[in-house]
C-alpha cells in the first residue's frame, strides 16, 4: 500500500457515497470532478480561477507530457506539482489512450505499444513498466495501470481478448511500482513517494467480462479502481448498466473511478451508482465552441437570439463570468474569436461542474440525492434553454 493514500467513505445515500481521499497535496472531497490539464494547463483557465472555484485535483496527461516536454525534464525541474505551478492533487492516466486514439502507427504486443509521436513522428514505445516510471518521475498522487483501449464496437472475442491483456499489463505495472517503492529500481527518479496507483476495468460493454476483469483487478490489489473503455460511443443506458454491474464487484473501501465521463446528467447518474470520480474535457473543449452548461439547460452562445442579451449566462451562477458579463458580450467575443471568450466560457462551464459536485456532496450528507438528483435532471436535461 501507498504510505500517503488514505480513503474513507463517511456516508452513503442509495447507492450515493460520501467521502475523501487523502493525498501527498491535499484533501480531496468525494464525489469529485477533475478538469483535464492535458498538456499541464487546463485549457483556457488558470489555476488561481480553479483554485477558487474549488477545484482540489486536476487530471494530467501522460501521452502529452512524456512527448512534450519528457518526464525526465520535468523530473529534473522537481516534478509536476512545481513544474506547472499547482500544489494541490493531481492524477495522471496512463498515456494509453492517446496510443489508441492519437498516435500513428501503433502497433500494440503483449510487451506494449510502439508508435509515432503525433508531434515529431519520432518512433516510441510504451509498456506497462514504462507508463509506471514516466509517471513516478511526474510525481503524480494518483498513477493509472496502462489498459489497452478497445475500439466501439468490438465484437465479445476482441473485448475478451483486450480485457485479459490489460489484467496482465495491470499485474506488470503493479510489480513495477512495488519496484520503486521498495528502492530496488534506484535509477528511476520518483518525485512523490506517496504515488498511490488504480487499476482499470475493462471489458467492452459485456456484463460477464467486466465482472471477470473487475475480479482479477481486484486480486492484484490497488489504491483504487477506474472504469475504463466506457463513454466512446455506446448507447448511454448500456453505459449506466455497466456502470452499476462494474462498481457493485469494485471494493467498498476504496475509491472508484469512472473514466472520461461525462455530461453533467453523467455526473449525478453515476453518482447514484457508486462512482466517486470523474473527469472529462467536456467543459473546457464545449466552452471553446461556444457551448454553457447552465442550470436551466445547455446553452449555445452563438445563437443570435443572445444578439441583445444582458443577462448572465446563468442567473444561478456565481463566477466571475456570470457576475460581470453579459449573454451578449459573450456571444460577441466568441464570433470575433476572442481568446478572452474561450476564458470566459471555461470558467463558466468549470464552476458549473465543480458546483454541481458540491451540490451533491451536499445531497448526499443531508440524506436528499434522490430528490436532488430528479429536480436535477429535470432541469438540466433541456437540450437549450430560452430563459
Ligand atoms: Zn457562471
Amino acid at each position: 500500500m501507498s504510505t500517503s493514500f488514505r480513503f474513507i467513505v463517511s456516508r452513503t445515500d442509495g447507492g450515493a457515497r460520501l467521502g475523501e481521499f487523502h493525498t501527498p497535496h491535499g484533501t480531496v472531497q468525494t464525489p469529485v470532478f477533475m478538469p483535464v490539464g492535458t498538456q499541464g494547463a487546463v485549457k483556457g483557465a488558470l489555476f488561481k480561477d480553479l483554485e477558487e472555484a474549488g477545484a482540489e485535483i486536476v487530471l494530467g496527461n501522460t501521452y502529452h507530457l512524456h512527448l512534450r516536454p519528457g518526464d525526465e525534464l520535468i523530473a529534473r525541474r522537481g516534478g509536476l506539482h512545481r513544474f506547472i505551478g499547482w500544489d494541490r492533487a493531481i492524477l495522471t492516466d496512463s498515456g494509453g489512450y492517446q496510443v489508441f486514439s492519437l498516435a500513428e502507427r501503433r502497433k500494440i504486443t503483449e510487451e506494449g505499444a510502439e508508435f509515432q509521436s503525433h508531434i515529431d513522428g519520432s518512433r516510441r514505445h510504451l509498456t506497462p513498466e514504462s507508463t509506471v516510471d514516466i509517471q513516478a518521475r511526474l510525481g503524480s498522487d494518483v498513477a493509472m495501470v496502462l489498459d489497452e483501449c478497445l475500439a466501439y464496437p468490438a465484437t465479445r472475442d476482441q473485448a475478451a481478448e483486450s480485457m485479459l491483456r490489460s489484467v496482465r499489463w495491470a499485474a506488470r505495472c503493479r510489480r513495477r511500482i512495488e519496484a520503486l517503492r521498495s528502492s530496488s529500481a534506484p535509477d528511476i527518479v520518483v518525485s512523490n513517494a506517496g504515488q498511490a496507483q488504480f487499476g482499470i476495468v475493462q471489458g467492452g460493454v459485456f456484463p460477464d467480462l467486466r465482472c471477470e476483469s473487475a475480479e482479477a483487478t481486484r486480486a492484484i490489489g490497488f489504491e483504487g479502481y477506474a472504469i475504463g473503455g466506457l463513454s466512446v460511443g455506446e448507447p448511454i443506458d448500456v453505459m449506466y448498466d455497466i456502470v452499476t454491474e462494474t462498481a457493485s464487484r469494485l471494493p467498498i473501501a476504496q475509491p472508484r473511478y469512472l473514466m472520461g465521463a461525462g455530461t453533467p446528467e453523467d455526473l449525478v447518474e453515476c453518482v447514484s451508482r457508486g462512482i466517486d470520480m470523474f473527469d472529462c474535457v467536456m467543459p473546457t473543449r464545449n466552452a471553446r465552441n461556444g457551448q454553457l452548461f447552465t442550470s436551466r439547460g445547455r446553452l449555445n452562445i452563438r445563437n443570435a437570439r443572445y444578439a441583445d442579451d444582458d443577462g448572465p449566462p446563468d442567473p444561478s451562477c456565481g463566477c466571475y463570468t456570470c457576475r460581470r458579463h453579459s449573454r451578449a458580450y459573450l456571444r460577441h467575443l466568441h464570433l470575433a474569436g476572442e481568446m478572452t471568450g474561450a476564458a470566459l466560457n471555461t470558467l463558466h462551464n468549470l464552476t458549473f461542474y465543480l458546483d454541481t459536485m458540491r451540490r451533491i456532496r451536499e445531497a448526499i450528507m443531508f440524506g436528499t440525492f434522490d430528490t436532488f438528483r430528479q429536480e436535477f435532471l429535470r432541469s438540466v436535461s433541456r437540450p437549450a434553454h430560452d430563459a
